[in-house]
């Protein structure tokens, strides 16, 4: 994936609140990467624009070769639904759906059978530890268990690309690492994760640090073996 001279202006007229700056990122397949920064730096729209959330105001944006960034709103769609998975500090849980029904609601959009659907989000929750909770409704789970869910819900469409939006931001520190682990494990079998994170403990689990501050990258560094 690669964002060239990718600037982002919200508003209009006399109301132009310029966000993001000439922002250069090139992410290889399997990165594990951290966003950093102050509040209001630009790191949600700038995870926004690598989710196909929201379009650039200007700059150019390839994801496998093919530029991107004229691409409709249904194409747009198409390709978050096919390649990114979201996480969230809140989790944004369906109160009333159990563990499994809600990892399955991404394959209910994807016109996934019923059978199938149930069959890969049981897949998905054992995978993230959650085998015996499937049954359970988001407020009978902890914290760190309602993260897996999310995660759950996050992988069942198989996407190569994870972004996390302050995925530890909710949770006590025990319950962080346990969920920052289980993001390595995944990185480990090939995704590429992408958090935005203010905790240098968490962006420690990370392979590269990128640092935002006023819509610009002041620093851009991978870690050193
Ligand atoms: P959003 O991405 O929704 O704009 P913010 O980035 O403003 O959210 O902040 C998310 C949370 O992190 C808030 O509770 C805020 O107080 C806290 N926060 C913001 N900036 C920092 C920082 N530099 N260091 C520590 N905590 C921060
Ligand atoms: P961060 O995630 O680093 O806190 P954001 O990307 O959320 O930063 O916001 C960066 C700046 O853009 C902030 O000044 C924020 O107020 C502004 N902003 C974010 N969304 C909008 C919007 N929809 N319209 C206008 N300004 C916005």
């Amino acid at each position: 994936m690669k964002l060239s001279n990718i600037t982002k202006v919200y508003g209009n007229g006399s109301l132009k609140v310029p966000v993001l700056h000439d922002i250069n990122i090139t992410i290889e397949d399997g990165e594990f990467i951290s966003i950093m920064g102050p509040s209001g730096s630009g790191k949600s729209t700038l995870m926004n624009i690598i989710g196909f959330l929201d379009y650039p105001t200007t700059g150019t944006f390839e994801l496998n070769g093919e530029k991107i960034s004229s691409a409709s709103e249904k194409k747009l769609a198409e390709l978050r639904n096919k390649h990114i998975g979201f996480v969230f500090q809140q989790f944004f849980l369906l109160p009333r759906l159990n563990a499994l029904k809600n990892v399955e609601t991404p394959l209910i959009y994807a016109g996934v059978s019923k059978r199938e659907r149930s069959d890969r989000a049981m897949q998905m929750l054992t995978k993230v530890g959650l085998k015996d909770r499937v049954k359970h409704l988001p407020s009978e789970l902890s914290g760190g268990q309602k993260q897996r869910v999310a995660i759950a819900r996050a992988l069942v469409n198989n996407p190569s690309i994870i972004l996390a939006d302050e995925p530890t931001g909710a949770l006590d520190s025990t319950t962080s690492k346990q969920i920052m682990e289980l993001l390595v494990q995944l990185n480990n079998e090939g995704k590429t994760v992408i958090i935005v994170t203010h905790e240098d403990e968490i962006a420690e689990y990370t392979n590269r640090r990128i640092i935002l501050k006023d819509g610009r990258i002041t620093d851009d560094r991978r870690r050193t073996p």
